[in-house]
């Protein structure tokens, strides 16, 4: 029995948002389409095999994607591309002499040894040392490096998930192995190089050489016991496979049914590989996307503009290489044509009960109103961390991606990234809960007459963005020139915002906000080069400005200042240079529209 939610009657009721409110016919079309059965059916095809990237289960679920579009008619290509793969094959920590062999694992893109061998170091749980979670430039630069020459030449212990930072920090300071000690009596699969997508001549020397294995907490503290005894000498074994793979990629293109070559579109994916047999990790969302493709085919005489469907391969063991191979090769098309990244990841979880929206500033308001109208609820808000497939921010494209998750109070998601991850762990309901809202958000997106973005958004967070890093900096660096234009741009976005939501804006017309919005985002997201990907070690806005917190740590006359304020320098000009390209394209609209600011 699939349960449907109670609250779609809400949607017709509630619909604080001006512009979905415009939305309506295609996202109850489409809506009315998704079949529950036809998702549960391809939930259990694409769940039962295990997918690693490259893997004959994976290419067999692309393919039920591909051939299930063609049946219905839907236009989709397969790319099939070389990319650098890394899988965990096996792991074991052992101290000599004693029958101490817990079960271990390795993580993709781990570092391979036969047997790396020192004395253990306990550095006790990661979130207590802020000094390993800084990444401050293409290659980390730790604070206060001095205080960690203890860690050179042993084995480091530490609680907490193995991820790309502190892998990389412990190799810079010289540990030998790392053992991550899981925080919960389980091994979760995890991805350990702070390359992203397949490396390049410019980061492959960032893929890790450090060999690192993870085991249970219970088996941490038998460490720690020893320790408090005397030194424990411990070796560490990593075998990992690593290397180039064919993968295969299928993507759908749904346009209206008057498009041509420059007709713009959102981009809609989420990843088909998958850790095990990935079931809610994710071959629910896979399933989702299948049918939302399916259904905005049938109604494509409703849309306003097209969608470009894509189940991404080597999200984990090629960390990200086929959303980067997509918009690597797809660059110049994006920046012509893409309105929106919007991600799918993680739906239909069992238990599911708390929303959330995680979005670039441009679509929170939309994300936000699509699940207060369905669900009766405010979700939280948050931004898009540096994860996720989200390949896109040096194209520009905004972002999206509506979360349901459980609580921690009733487990929290206990089976993710572990064999347990099981078709079992999808909830039919939740799942249709949870399309009905890439729906209804894609719908607006797609069908509304002028795209429901939130430019005043956009720039009210790059304000305050601009504040934090000053105060990062403790007054050590200048930002007065990025502020002046950020000022103008503030002023132009209110007339453009009010414009639009008057809706007397041309189609033709409302395709150069983009123009506006791109620059900020590029500079809101990503660091250094719009071209190259980043080492995925940012979270905060402006990641190009991270190191102003250096300004602030260090004297000036110190080597850790000066190259701090190099690379802050061309940083603030790659700002300021960005804030006036779109200060001209707003300024350039506005005057097209003939609106005085
Ligand atoms: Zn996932």
């Amino acid at each position: 029995m699939i349960r449907r939610p109670a609250v779609v009657v809400f949607v017709a009721l509630c619909l604080p948002h001006p512009v979905a409110a415009q939305a309506p016919s295609l996202a109850e079309a489409v809506k009315s389409t998704v079949s529950d059965r036809a998702l549960d059916r391809h939930a259990r095809e694409i769940t039962s095999s295990p997918r690693p990237s490259g893997s004959p289960g994976e290419n067999a679920a692309t393919d039920y994607v591909a051939a299930t579009l063609r049946a219905a008619g839907v236009p989709v290509e397969i790319h099939e591309f070389m990319a650098y793969t890394s899988n965990p094959v096996s792991a074991a920590v052992t101290v000599p002499g004693t029958d101490f062999a817990p079960d271990a694992i390795t993580m993709s893109f781990s570092g391979a040894t036969s047997g790396a061998e020192a004395e253990l170091l306990d550095l006790g749980t990661l979130r207590d040392l802020p000094e390993l979670e800084v990444g401050t430039g293409e290659r980390l630069a730790v604070r206060a490096a001095e205080r960690w020459a203890h860690v050179r030449g042993r084995v480091v212990m530490v609680t907490g998930q193995p991820r790309n930072v502190p892998t990389a920090a412990l190799e810079e300071l010289g540990a030998v192995a790392a053992i991550f000690v899981n925080p919960e009596e389980r091994l979760n699969e995890l991805i350990v190089t702070s390359t992203w997508g397949t490396p390049s001549l410019l980061n492959a020397q960032r893929l890790p050489r450090l060999p690192a294995a993870q085991i249970r907490r219970s088996d941490g503290e038998a460490l720690r016991e020893m320790l408090a005894d005397g030194p424990v000498r411990v070796r560490v074994r990593t075998v990992v496979d690593q290397g180039w793979k064919p993968l295969r990629m299928a993507v759908a293109r749904v346009m209206p049914v008057d498009a041509t070559e420059d007709t713009p579109y959102v981009l809609f994916g989420g990843h088909i590989d998958g850790w095990h047999y990935g079931g809610t990790d994710e071959g629910a969302s896979n399933a989702a996307m299948l049918e939302l493709a399916l259904a905005f085919h049938a109604h494509r005489d409703l849309l306003r503009r097209g969608i470009v469907v894509a189940w991404w391969p080597g999200h984990s063991n090629a960390r990200y290489g086929g959303s980067t191979w997509f918009a690597d090769r797809y660059f110049q098309e994006l920046r012509r044509r893409g309105l929106a990244y919007v991600n799918i990841d993680g739906i239909g979880q069992m238990g599911a009960k708390r929303f959330s929206v995680s979005t670039s500033p441009a679509l929170r308001r939309l994300a936000t109103d699509v699940v207060t109208a369905a669900t009766a609820r405010a979700p939280g808000q948050g931004r898009p961390g540096r994860n996720s497939d989200q390949s896109f921010n040096g194209i520009g494209l905004p972002l999206m991606q509506i979360n349901h998750s459980r609580l921690a109070e009733d487990g929290g998601y206990w089976w993710w990234h572990t064999p347990e991850d099981t078709y079992d762990k999808i909830d039919l309901g939740v799942l249709r809960t949870d399309t009905d809202l890439y729906a209804d958000a894609l719908a607006a997106i797609l069908s509304d007459p002028v795209v429901p973005l939130d430019l005043s958004a956009e720039v009210d967070a790059l304000h305050e963005a601009l504040d934090r890093r000053e105060a990062d900096a403790g007054g050590e660096l200048d930002l007065t020139a990025a502020r002046a234009v950020t000022d103008e741009l503030g002023r132009m976005a209110a007339r453009l915002d009010e414009a639009r939501r008057r809706g007397d804006v041309p189609t033709e017309l409302d395709r150069r906000v983009y123009d506006v919005l791109r620059p900020i985002h590029r500079v809101m997201f990503v660091p250094g080069s719009d071209h190259h990907p980043d080492p995925g070690l940012y979270g905060a806005p402006l990641p190009g400005l991270e190191a102003a917190a250096v300004l602030a740590e260090e004297s000036p006359g110190a080597n850790r200042y000066g190259f701090a304020q190099a690379y802050l320098i061309r940083e603030v000009n790659r700002l300021v240079e960005a804030l006036h390209e779109s200060r001209e394209a707003a300024a350039s609209l506005l005057r097209a529209m003939d609106v005085r600011w």
